[in-house]
């Protein structure tokens, strides 16, 4: 599978780790939008959010569980942070395999 994040989960790319356990890898973003830009990735590839399903329940609150703990080790959990994840191309998903953006450190703006 020639994909960039299942590369960079397995360490044949590198990152700069922020998170690691059996089924996440979190690194932060080349390109920041934020002070805090973290990418938190499934060690499986799953395309997107649209191609989980309900096995991978477990995994989907693990991934947000791990956001958590980041957002304490980052310093953003008072202060506040997004999570999103781009699904597709109207998102502009450019990476297809699973990640959630943690992006946080200043005040964030809405625009679409
Ligand atoms: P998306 O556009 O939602 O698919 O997000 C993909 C993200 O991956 C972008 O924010 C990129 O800046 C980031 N990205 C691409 N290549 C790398 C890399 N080698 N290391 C870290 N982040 C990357």
């Amino acid at each position: 599978m020639d994909c960039l994040f299942c590369k960079i989960a397995a360490g044949q790319i590198p990152s700069s780790k922020v998170y690691e356990d059996d089924t996440v890898y979190a690194f932060r973003d080349i390109a920041p939008q934020a002070p805090v830009h973290v990418l938190i990735i499934p060690k499986e590839h799953i395309a997107s959010l649209q191609e989980m399903d309900e096995k991978h329940n477990a995994l989907l609150g693990h991934m947000f569980a791990v956001a958590r703990e980041i957002a304490v080790s980052e310093g953003v959990d008072k202060t506040g942070y997004r999570i999103i994840s781009n699904v597709g191309d109207d998102a502009g998903q450019s990476v297809k395999h699973l990640h959630l953006h943690l992006i946080g450190g200043k005040q964030l703006k809405w625009d679409n």
